[in-house]
């Protein structure tokens, strides 16, 4: 199936071409011709799978067909949840729209309000912004929605994750009821089905890819680690196996900070993502990262939407993320539009609970190794799909195991026999699944591998 099938007029399928776009991606194939027929739309689509196409390509269709928008009138707006994500849609709809002319304006917090403001007083074909960024310029009347009539919510889950649902729900209220609204999340939650039951008519579903599965091309594993081995690891390993360009995600700004100083000493050309960094360098720190003169971006998860790296070939997870669906985001950024990739995550025994839900949510037990001379001595306790979170008590019990499997030794002959209770035996202690514990211990699988290059 070509593009030219999918009803693209002209100006759109040259750019395509010109991008050597040639064949429509699953969501590609299925929202495009909804949207172009004026359906709303609810879709279920990941990081990767070609999303921004599947909606920039008819919004700029459309809206080429109509009038431009006049003076302070948006006619759509894109809202996303991150300002890279913003900035990253707003590029995008420049690029497939550079055969029409269209006015595209992006918006969002961090950087000075005038610009934004000025820019806005010619009015705007597509406004892509954040939500905070866009009720202040609507509060300081930089625009007004009266010609509105394409609603994007781009990545919804994230935006109520990150706590915008009250802003949202102010700028909903704002806007015209009469308008097509086209609604994209990677994960959906109740939370998400509420907003889009109160947000959209009739809507198509789209569903490109299994709920809240990571993207199928990713190789996916993990590697058990002790947590204060973690920085030394990922450097043997960026050594060892001669990554070339890796993105790091940690869980916090100090950790992002100590592993770029590890390998900033070490001379690996290195850049961070995070929130005490400036807009203007978060963007910087991207391009150089994009530009392949950086060889590793480590980042927070502010910067795990939005980052659009073609090719990318691996991610790794310092640190596991707090909820499970941003690891499905953060791994999202490998194996982008059908491109293999790997993601790898270094797991210490006290991230058994956020491994836990991750495996529940994505539905499969990550693959575990250990590297040679990186063995935990702390065991990360099992886990999987719809086992129950290990306890802190199973977890401390795990995490005084030598990860060593002991013998059973049998007394010799002759030996006083031991004070066996009548009535069988004494249930020793349980480990996190109710596995008894003591005697014969549980030891999870171990797997250790040397990297190879
Ligand atoms: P996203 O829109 O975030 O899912 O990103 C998808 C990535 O794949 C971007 O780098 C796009 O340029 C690229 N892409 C989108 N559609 C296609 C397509 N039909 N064929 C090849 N690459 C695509």
């Amino acid at each position: 199936m070509s593009f030219a099938t999918l009803g693209l007029i002209e100006p759109l399928q040259r750019v395509l071409a010109e991008l050597e776009h040639h064949t429509p991606t699953p969501i590609q194939r299925q929202a495009i011709p909804a949207v172009l027929a004026g359906r709303d739309l609810i879709a279920a689509a990941q990081t990767g799978s070609g999303k921004t196409a599947s909606f920039a390509l008819p919004l700029l269709q459309k809206l080429n067909a109509g009038t431009p928008a006049s003076a302070n009138r948006v006619r759509a707006l894109v809202l996303t949840p991150t300002r890279e994500l913003a900035q990253q849609v707003a590029d995008n709809l420049r690029t497939y729209g550079r055969h029409l002319s269209l006015r595209i304006l992006v918006a969002y917090g961090g950087t000075s309000l005038n610009p934004q403001m000025m820019a806005l007083r010619r009015g705007a074909d597509i406004l892509v912004a954040t939500p905070g960024r866009l009720l202040d310029l609507y509060g300081k009347n930089a625009f007004r929605f009266h010609e509105l009539q394409m609603l994007v919510l781009d990545e919804a889950d994230r935006m109520l994750d990150m706590g915008f649902s009250r802003e949202l729900q102010e700028i909903l209220a704002l806007l015209p009821r009469q308008r097509q609204t086209l609604l994209f999340s990677a994960t959906f939650s109740d939370a998400i089905r509420e907003l889009a039951a109160g947000l959209l008519y009739k809507p198509q579903q789209v569903d490109a890819s299994p709920r809240n599965t990571t993207v199928g091309t990713v190789k996916q594993w993990l590697i058990t680690v002790d947590k204060q081995r973690k920085l030394e690891l990922f450097c043997y390993l960026l050594r060892k196996r001669h990554w070339p360009q890796v993105l790091v995600f940690a869980k916090t700004r100090k950790r992002v900070d100590e592993l770029v100083t590890s390998l900033k000493y070490q001379n690996i050309g290195t850049d961070a993502i995070h929130g005490d960094i400036t807009q203007a360098g978060r963007l910087a720190a991207l391009r150089r990262f994009q530009a392949g003169t950086v060889r590793v971006l480590v980042a927070t998860d502010v910067a795990a939407r939005g980052l659009d790296i073609s090719a990318l070939p691996l991610v790794v997870n310092l640190d596991l993320p707090v909820d499970a669906e941003g690891y499905v985001h953060r791994v999202g950024r490998t194996a982008r539009a059908g491109a293999a990739g790997e993601a790898i995550s270094l797991v210490c025994a006290d991230e058994a609970v956020q491994l836990n839900a991750i495996e529940t949510l994505i539905g499969k037990l990550l693959q575990r190794r250990e590297i040679q001379g990186f063995e935990p001595k702390h065991a990360v306790p099992i886990t999987g799909p719809n086992k129950r979170p290990p306890s802190l008590k199973a977890m401390r019990n795990a995490g005084n195991k030598t990860g060593v499997k002991k013998k059973r030794v049998r007394a010799p002959k002759g030996a006083p026999a031991s004070k066996k209770k009548p009535g069988g035996k004494k249930p020793g202690p349980r480990g996190p699944l109710g596995q008894t514990l003591g005697q014969k211990q549980w030891i999870p699988k171990r797997h250790t591998v040397e990297p190879t290059g």
